[in-house]
């Protein structure tokens, strides 16, 4: 009598926990049935955090597309390394493009080709300019770094998203390597120092430095090179 009980109470045990487990999945998939209708995984996106995702995707893609047009005109590597840089900051945000179930502006458009208008023609004056000498190439690549981390910081500032920051945080770190590495190319080929454009004095020392010191630590390398 005893055994017989507890030998219920076994099964019975056992055939709660399959009910539970059972129950856990149903609900699981459940919501990943929800998940895979609406394509939002996540609490929604804001008008603006949505406007600056899209806008951040294809921002990363001029600076892509212009260091690989400007880098096979000039074959310096400076353009090579970093194209591929902004290569996997393209990946990043689309992976967020496709986390929030957003439409991806890119999608199969090829080298200089954008949705939308002012990064066109942003696209194309910043080819035009680069196409003039390799001095003016090396300026292209600070100006459009210096524009990507003043739209970084904007964009950090504004999302109240934990995984936006984190991917725009990134970004920023890449576009600080970029900038200290454009800037060193270009105070190599000129042997001047450059002065900021868009950014103030203060802002782009507290970036730059001195250029030669800070890319040429390993550090600063082994960053440039993951990023
Ligand atoms: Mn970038
Ligand atoms: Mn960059």
């Amino acid at each position: 009598m005893l055994r017989n009980s507890r030998l219920l109470g076994v099964v019975g045990l056992a055939f709660t926990m399959m009910l539970m487990l059972g129950s856990t999945s149903f609900a699981a998939d459940t919501i990943a049935r929800q998940e895979e209708k609406s394509g939002v995984a996540v609490a929604p996106l804001s008008e603006s955090e949505m406007e600056g995702l899209l806008f951040t995707r294809e921002e990363e893609k001029v600076a892509r597309d212009v260091y690989l047009t400007l880098g096979a005109q000039w074959n310096v590597r400076v353009f090579d390394n970093i194209a591929q840089s902004e290569q996997r900051h393209m990946d990043a945000v689309l992976t967020l493009v496709d986390r929030y179930g957003l439409t991806d502006p890119v999608g199969d458009n090829g080298i200089g080709i954008f949705t939308d208008p002012d990064l066109q023609a942003m696209y194309d004056d910043l080819v035009a300019q680069g196409e003039a000498s390799l001095v003016d190439a090396l300026e292209v690549g600070i100006y459009i770094e210096e524009v990507d981390i003043l739209d970084l910081q904007e964009l950090i500032a504004e999302s109240s998203k934990s995984d936006l920051d984190r991917v725009y945080g990134n970004l920023l770190d890449g576009s600080e390597n970029h900038l200290r590495g454009f800037v060193s190319a270009w105070e190599r080929e000129t042997g001047e120092s450059y002065t900021p454009t868009l950014m103030t004095d203060d802002e782009f020392q507290a970036i730059v430095g001195d250029a030669d010191s800070d890319t040429s630590s390993g550090a600063a390398r082994r960053r440039g090179n993951r990023r």
